[in-house]
């Protein structure tokens, strides 16, 4: 049985979070909004409620939850030994979409870290994420509500679809702010790593960390689907039903990649697979004479709204049934690192052109 919570995003009802908070303390799971993507919570000390979000979500258990907190003194219960560093980056964008890896303390059971002896924490800006740690006065750990795999859920309707039936209670407080998930910084490297980009650009860290932060090419999201695989071979994240081809434009040569995409849809629908085009505000026009679903994911001068759109869009693509999917390529400059990222892990072929 799922209990479905309804309030308002910005003035959350206390006696909504009262009674979700009263679900999560005696051992419960509940999907709650945050700003990034809906978040699938439980009480970290817990070991029943996380391997309960484990199973709801399908989950491997070698993929690490993060950490929620709503207070440092929170964060230290959780971590030890946090440098400096991590402060200064805590002071300007805590409350916010910014996950630390920090030194795990030994209270928070191996089952979240995944064994590891370091944990992943944040405090979310989201105020009924941030209210519902508080009334449970514990530490929340809380992957994105999605089966795994799927693309990460920004609205409740998302989390229903996925995982209704599973958990037990969904909070529905509209759609999530960014969209994306947050950004994931390794502070304990020299210089510190990016293991994740999302919802925070990496270019506005480094400005208040004074240094660079390196980006491995897994955090492109490069390394699997660089090359085409054939399908059905690669390990998919946030992947609809339908196959995504991803066309890269080579320093933004917007009209090769235009021409590219006409012509590979027009071949999918020649051999009378049904195709669907993911175009942008800017280039959107260029494909009606093709006469097949084109989804509008933002304007290429907006990467707020391309992130916002980002996983409602590919959910969109199983709504109306696209066998393929051809979606086209962002630059990787701030908010484009993440949509980026996501859209390679989800592409069963990337195309350079
Ligand atoms: P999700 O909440 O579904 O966005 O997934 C959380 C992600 O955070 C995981 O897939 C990992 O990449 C990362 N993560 C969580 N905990 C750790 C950790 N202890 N060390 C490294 N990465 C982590
Ligand atoms: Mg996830």
């Amino acid at each position: 049985m799922t209990i479905i919570l309804k309030t308002d995003p910005n003035n959350p009802d206390p006696l909504i979070l009262d009674k979700a908070a009263k679900i999560l303390r005696s051992g419960g799971i509940v999907a709650f909004p945050t700003e990034t993507v809906y978040g699938l919570g439980g009480v970290v000390y817990n070991e029943d409620a996380v391997k309960k979000i484990f199973w709801a979500k399908k989950r491997p258990i070698d993929n690490p939850l993060i950490v929620h907190v709503s207070s440092l003194s929170m964060l230290e219960e959780v971590a030890v030994s946090i440098p400096e560093k991590a402060y200064l980056l805590i002071e300007r964008f805590w409350p916010g979409p910014l996950t630390l890896i920090l030194p795990r303390n030994p209270k928070v059971p191996r089952i979240v870290t995944s064994g590891l002896d370091i944990v992943a924490v944040r405090m979310p800006a989201h105020p009924v994420a941030l209210g519902l740690i508080k009334k449970t006065e514990s530490p929340i750990a809380a992957p994105s509500a999605n089966l795994a795999g799927r693309p990460s859920p920004t609205s409740a309707e998302h989390v229903i679809r996925d995982l209704y039936g599973r958990v037990d209670a969904i909070i529905d407080a509209g759609e999530t702010i960014y969209g994306v998930e947050s950004t994931i910084i390794n502070i304990l490297t020299k210089p510190p790593t990016l293991l994740r980009p999302g919802a925070f650009a990496v270019e506005d860290l480094e400005r208040v960390l004074g240094e660079k932060i390196y980006i491995p090419s897994f955090a492109r999201g490069l390394g699997e689907a660089e090359h085409a695989i054939a399908p059905g071979m690669k390990y998919l994240h946030y992947a609809p039903e339908a196959s995504i081809i991803l066309v890269e434009p080579a320093s933004q040569n917007i009209e090769s990649m235009v021409e590219k995409i006409k012509t590979l849809a027009s071949s999918y629908l020649e051999k009378g697979v049904r195709v669907c085009v993911v175009a942008s505000t800017e280039t959107i026009e260029k494909y009606t004479s093709l006469k097949i679903p084109i989804l509008n994911i933002g304007s290429r001068s907006n990467m707020f709204e391309v992130a916002r759109n980002l996983f409602k869009t590919l959910r969109k693509l199983d709504d109306l049934g696209c066998i393929i999917a051809i979606i086209e390529g962002f630059e990787e400059r701030g908010l484009g690192l993440a949509v980026m990222n996501r859209l390679r892990k989800a592409s069963r072929e990337i195309i350079h052109v």
